[in-house]
């Protein structure tokens, strides 16, 4: 048999190329030509950026940030936090990660501000109650 990479002819038991080192793998798999045809592609599959596990969760941070500002603070403020952590301790240094975990800590302050506004409002105008009624 010869050699996929630089055409040497090796012994047909032989597991590397005696000139170049190449894997060859026997006889098991297929024939020559076949063989020689897989490596482009397993190269191609190999070569791809491999995307970080953490990335996902620090995309998920950052929009659950960006929405709990603008659209549901609190709830979607604590997600954004927590998967932006999440990035973060599984080695995902992008920064990504990390703004949606100061959005989500913003959203999470700009809420609870929103719930404390809310209750004194209501309690100013509970308070504001027995004028009203007297005054109509
Ligand atoms: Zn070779």
């Amino acid at each position: 048999m010869f050699c996929p990479k630089c055409g040497n002819q090796c012994n047909d038991g032989a597991n590397f190329c005696s000139r170049c080192s190449t894997r060859i793998s026997g006889n098991v798999g297929g024939s020559d030509e076949q063989r020689v045809n897989q490596e482009p592609y397993r190269a191609a599959v190999y070569s791809q950026p491999q995307k970080h596990p953490g990335e996902s969760s620090a995309l998920t941070s950052l929009i659950c940030g960006i929405l709990g500002i603008f659209v549901l603070p609190i709830i979607l403020s604590i997600i954004a936090i927590v998967q932006g952590n999440k990035a973060k301790r599984m080695g995902y240094d992008g920064g990504m990660a990390t703004a949606g975990v100061v959005l989500g800590w913003i959203g999470l302050l700009l809420g609870i501000l929103g719930v404390i506004f809310t209750i004194f409002y209501v309690i100013f105008i509970f308070s504001m109650m027995p004028e009203l009624l007297i005054c109509a």
